[in-house]
């Protein structure tokens, strides 16, 4: 909290400043003027401002106090002495005895050893550092953290000057990577698959704020309430669109709209008005302060939540400097991708989604809420594709391989073509799948097979329709509570689930309860740290151990699915006994809205995944109790094999076609017909077009595939005759080998199976 005191002098200086900037002179001129005032009000013998030059020296600019002919000549890198230290770390620094510090480097042509205290800042633009700004006292002088406020707001104010590109060439201030103009690849992580080839569009480039110093503060903090409403507004009209009508992004940014009423981020930028500083310049202060502190925080959720903040301080910029066009939307490119360090969730919708084609962010996870933005609106994302900003200029040529989680800058032709066949291949195959939607999936020799399919978002209910598919065979529950801030409520479930039913028009749905634990964290419960995640406390473990969230979740589909036929599974079931429990917990609520007069679903169908191997050996006593089953390949081959499913270096030995995996799936599917209960397979491999045929082979006829997949395993379907193959594969399943792949791909390939 800045005092009275201090708060007049900053604001004092800050019209000195102001007068000087505004003033006549050429910048050196007026920087050496701003390095006399500064020392002058802040009672220091010296001030001295370093500027960033390229190869990231230090150059001393301009001084009072040191001596003059050190301007120029005195240079230190980055890390070097007490000012190195500062632009290293981005960070202020406050020494009663500098000299005592193990980073002082003493400079003779300066004359400083005469001063032993120093306060220096580091003068930043965007998120570089520009330049430091040093003031030095002969005593062991306490710097106040008001004084050192004060210091970082003119910094502030320099940074401007310093980036008019008046001091040193514009072009010395980006860092720019030795192999530039070369081609490069880079590696990120995917947030959102698909491929995009277009040119590079800088997200939000900097806005330029061009009055720091305010006349009168009031007229700001008006300026800031209005701004405020603005966006309010805008939100208000965004969440009329009719794309925003539900889905987990409204959510997002309702979330969203709560920052903007945040007061204790209104109260800081409101504090920093009052020091003298533009509505804009307070805003942006803030958000330095905020990014600063970002970077110190690891927790990934609250980093992302970050962002919202963010995002918020550049929307207000944009209002502020009455530039709420900023973004060149008439004028975007007609294949842009996006490249930013990180982004809100509303920013995306600034740009016309049918000219994006990627995006690629420095930062970002799988769940930030850009990701799952982008994932409504189908965009391919890359994120943590460390330094691209400075990698990269605008208009450059850019593929975004969100499949691959890799971004090409300005690729070399070759690597264009094949991805720009891949688009067009994928795109072909797109228009082939689509006429197949209405036909049956049915082998060559008259087999029926169902082919479901995979969500866990209400966005993905528009593909149930346009796929042709049967039904949603595992509806994942968890990604709902994943995108929210805080559990929803049985209200709010209810609806969800109501809606799902809804949009799915009679096909069958099954929900899974709640899955989380392992890789799925939810944001408002703290992760538990566990040697061992994925043999942990996640799934129904938690679900059984924490019943108040298994009933509730339970109940939300009783009064969602009333007058209709419901079915839920329960993930990760390891004996019967964790069935009996959940399945008594059913009965519980069933019994529960029956007494209170709530109508009841026509119908309960109640399964269980089948992912822990412990339980293929539990049939006789699981089959009786159970309506239907669904194997879960991605846990239960990650069980079978002990290989981790997320672990590229043992992706070898990860294959789902080995033989002992294939003897299983043969086993339970007999199993399950002995008892006359359904089966189906909804990991990632029953999607695969090899793989699933190899599952027919064993007797699987229900499929649940992701969306995309729908269309290539119908086709293999169509072109396979289930006989001969099955004869084929029961002279396999004994084999020593570690994959049935080649020899089932030869099959495909001499009996003209499409896959
Ligand atoms: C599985 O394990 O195969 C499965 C479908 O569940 P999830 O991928 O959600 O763990
Ligand atoms: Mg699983």
């Amino acid at each position: 909290m800045l005092t009275a005191g201090t708060t007049s002098v900053s604001r004092r200086l800050l019209g000195r400043l102001r007068d000087v900037m505004a003033g006549g002179g050429t910048a050196q001129e007026r920087l050496d003027k701003v390095v006399t005032l500064i020392a002058a009000d802040m009672v220091a013998e010296v001030c001295s401002c370093y500027v960033m030059r390229a190869g990231d020296i230090l150059e001393l600019f301009s001084t009072e106090g040191l001596r003059k002919d050190a301007v120029h000549q005195t240079r230190l890198r980055v890390g070097e002495g007490l000012v190195g230290d500062i632009a290293a770390h981005a960070r202020p620094l406050a020494l009663a005895d500098a000299q005592a510090h193990p980073n002082f480097a003493y400079r003779p042509e300066t004359g400083e050893e005469i001063f032993h205290s120093l306060m220096g800042v580091p003068i930043i633009r965007g998120s570089r550092v520009v330049g430091v700004l040093v003031v030095q006292n002969r005593t062991m002088r306490h710097y106040t953290d008001e004084e050192i406020e004060t210091l970082e707001t003119v910094a502030m104010v320099l940074a401007e000057l310093v980036a008019s590109g008046e001091l040193v060439n514009r072009s010395e201030l980006v860092p720019v990577d030795g192999n530039a103009l070369l081609p490069l690849r880079l590696e990120g992580v995917k947030l959102n698959g698909g491929v995009g080839i277009g040119i590079a569009v800088l997200h939000r480039p900097r806005i330029t704020i061009r009055r720091l110093v305010a006349e009168d503060p009031d007229v700001e903090l008006e300026r800031l309430k209005k701004a405020l409403a603005g966006i309010k507004t805008a939100l208000e009209e965004l969440f009329s669109r009719p794309e925003m009508r539900d889905g987990e992004h409204r959510d997002v940014l309702e979330t969203y709209r709560m920052f903007t009423e945040d007061k204790g981020w209104i109260n800081r930028i409101s504090e920093a008005i009052r020091t003298g500083l533009t509505a804009e310049a307070a805003v942006q202060k803030v958000h330095d302060d905020t990014r600063a502190r970002m970077s110190q925080i690891t927790d990934p959720y609250l980093r992302e939540r970050m962002h919202d903040f963010e995002d918020l301080a550049n929307r207000l910029l944009q209002y502020l400097s009455g530039d709420d066009e900023e973004v060149p939307r008439g004028e975007l490119p007609e294949n842009s991708i996006l490249i930013g360090r990180n982004m809100g969730p509303m920013e995306l919708f600034d740009y016309d989604p049918k000219r994006l084609r990627g995006l690629v962010l420095e930062e970002g996870s799988a769940t930030a809420h850009v990701a799952i933005v982008a994932r409504a609106l189908d965009i391919p994302v890359v994120g943590r594709v460390k330094d691209v900003l400075d990698k990269i200029e605008p208009l450059d040529p850019v593929i975004c391989d969100g499949d691959n989680g890799q971004v090409f800058i300005r690729p070399p032709d070759d690597i264009r073509e094949t991805f720009a066949d891949a688009i067009s291949q994928r795109q072909l195959r797109k228009a082939v799948y689509a006429r197949l939607r209405d036909l049956p999936a049915v082998t060559r020799d008259g087999v029926k097979i169902a082919i479901h399919m995979n969500a866990g978002l209400l966005l993905d209910l528009q593909h149930l329709h346009e796929s042709g598919s049967d039904g949603i065979g595992l509806y994942r529950t968890e990604l709902p509570f994943m995108a929210r801030s805080s559990l929803p409520d049985v209200a709010a479930q209810t609806l969800l689930y109501k809606k799902i039913m809804d949009q799915a028009e009679g096909k069958p749905v099954v929900f899974r309860t709640l899955d989380v634990g392992g890789d799925k964290v939810l944001p408002y419960w703290n992760p538990y740290e566990e040697d061992n995640p994925a043999m942990g406390w996640r799934s129904i473990r938690i679900t059984l151990d924490r019943p108040a969230v298994m009933r509730h979740q339970l109940r939300a589909l009783l009064r969602a699915a009333a007058g209709r036929e419901l079915s839920v599974m329960f993930p990760m079931v390891a004996e019967v006994a964790e069935l009996v429990q959940a399945r008594r917990i059913l009965d519980i609520e069933i019994e529960r809205e029956a007494q209170v007069g709530n109508p009841l679903p026509i119908r309960v169908r109640v399964g269980t995944m089948l992912e822990v191997p412990a339980l293929a050996l539990q049939l006789d006593a699981l089959l009786p109790l159970v309506d239907f089953v669904s194997i879960g390949t991605n846990d239960l081959m990650q069980f079978l094999f002990a290989v981790d499913r997320g672990n590229p270096r043992i992706a070898e030995r990860y294959d789902t076609l080995a033989p002992t995996m294939m003897r299983f799936m043969r086993y339970v599917a007999a199993k399950c017909r002995e008892y006359d209960v359904s089966l189906s397979v909804c990991g990632e491999m029953a999607g695969r077009p090899l793989e699933a045929m190899g599952l027919i082979a064993v007797g699987i006829r229900s499929l649940s595939v992701a969306s995309p997949s729908i269309g290539p395993v119908k086709t293999m379907v169509r072109s396979l005759n289930v006989e001969e193959l099955w004869s084929y594969m029961e002279t396999l399943l004994d084999s020593p080998d570690h994959s049935l792949r080649h020899k089932l791909k030869n099959f495909a390939h001499d009996h003209g199976v499409a896959l």
